[in-house]
């Protein structure tokens, strides 16, 4: 099995139909659906908005620090099977404050079951604490202060939620802070929006790591740019298939985004809520494109290349992937 590394990851989106009842129960929260079948029958969506209202209901389970530790673990097992070795992923605080639940809650349950990922899972694991884009810049800092004050280890920032309408440049003073602090710094972009959306999150947040970035491929200046820099794009190509960005699989700009340099790696970003994990990812577009045993490695090493791991992690574990 090749390794990878998963960069695109919301734990809230690895929340299962069968998860959602279980913590209901034990937390008294009451469900509209009749049963895990028929809450996953629900998973077809309009557009953006239908997603975002199914995956902010069905959080309202999430209360207490198991919770978070036992998400965050059933993630981490799910993508060890999937051959990853590296995850990198994101934890949407504002969203869970917002309805009650203290930000040491969410972190320390996060940061137990992280902290176990390499022993138990074989995974190393690090944390990105996402800001609401739909939300003030305010409120974002307020959260990173929030997750500041918890002293849980963090791997870096990024940016999430909608893109129309809600521009990243507000945003730029809480990344420099957050630079300063010695983070990584990532961003969602150019999935609803276009080239600009991308350019934007380059200059005003100085993003190391764009979270989507297919739409950036209408603008062959910023695809030169992409390549030239090694700038990473983490692609979800089922979440872009299943929220519509793209018509179909069969037209996705992933096989384009490798014949043109770019470090793009697969992701599965809210995969309980997409039709599936990084290998289901990874099997898809090897269907619908006829990728080749060496265009997967390829994808594998980028996505290892497009990690935050240090220098000689990524070195031994590009060693293990045939050339
Ligand atoms: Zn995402």
């Amino acid at each position: 099995m090749l390794p990878f590394a998963e960069l695109h990851l919301h734990l809230e989106g690895t929340l299962e139909p069968e998860m959602v009842f279980e913590l209901a129960e034990r937390n008294r929260v009451a469900l509209p659906w009749r049963d895990a079948d028929d809450l996953r029958g629900r998973y077809s969506y309009g557009c953006l908005q239908d997603f975002l209202d199914l995956y902010y209901a069905n959080m309202a389970v999430l209360r207490t620090e198991a919770d978070f530790a036992e998400l965050t673990d059933a993630y981490l097992a799910r993508a060890a099977r999937a051959g990853v070795v590296r995850a990198e992923v994101f934890c949407d605080l504002q969203a869970h404050t917002a309805r009650g639940v203290p930000a040491p809650v969410v972190l320390s349950g996060v940061a137990d079951a992280l902290g176990r990922a390499e022993a138990d899972h074989g995974v190393s694991a690090g944390l990105i604490l996402t800001f609401l884009r739909h939300l003030p810049a305010e409120d974002a800092a307020r959260s990173y202060a929030e997750a500041i004050a918890t002293g849980v280890d963090l791997l870096g920032v990024g940016l999430c939620s909608s893109e129309i309408g809600f521009p990243a440049a507000p945003f730029a003073d809480l990344y420099a802070r957050a630079r300063a602090d010695g983070l990584h710094t990532v961003a969602h972009a150019g999935e609803e929006g276009g080239p600009d959306s991308v350019w934007e999150v380059l200059e005003h947040l100085r993003v190391e790591r764009v979270d989507h970035g297919i739409r950036a491929m209408s603008d062959p200046e910023l695809v030169r740019h992409l390549a030239e820099r090694r700038i990473p794009l983490t692609v979800c190509p089922l979440s872009n298939v299943r929220l519509r960005a793209v018509g179909e699989l069969s037209a996705h700009p992933l096989p384009a985004m490798l014949d043109a340099g770019l470090v793009a790696c697969v992701n599965s970003d809210d995969p309980a809520y997409f039709g599936g994990y990084l290998d289901d990812n990874i099997a898809a577009v090897t269907d619908a494109f006829g990728l080749t045993p060496d265009q997967v490695a390829t994808l594998a090493r980028n996505s290892i290349e497009a990690s935050f791991l240090p220098a000689a992690d990524k070195q031994r574990l590009l060693s293990t992937v045939p050339a």
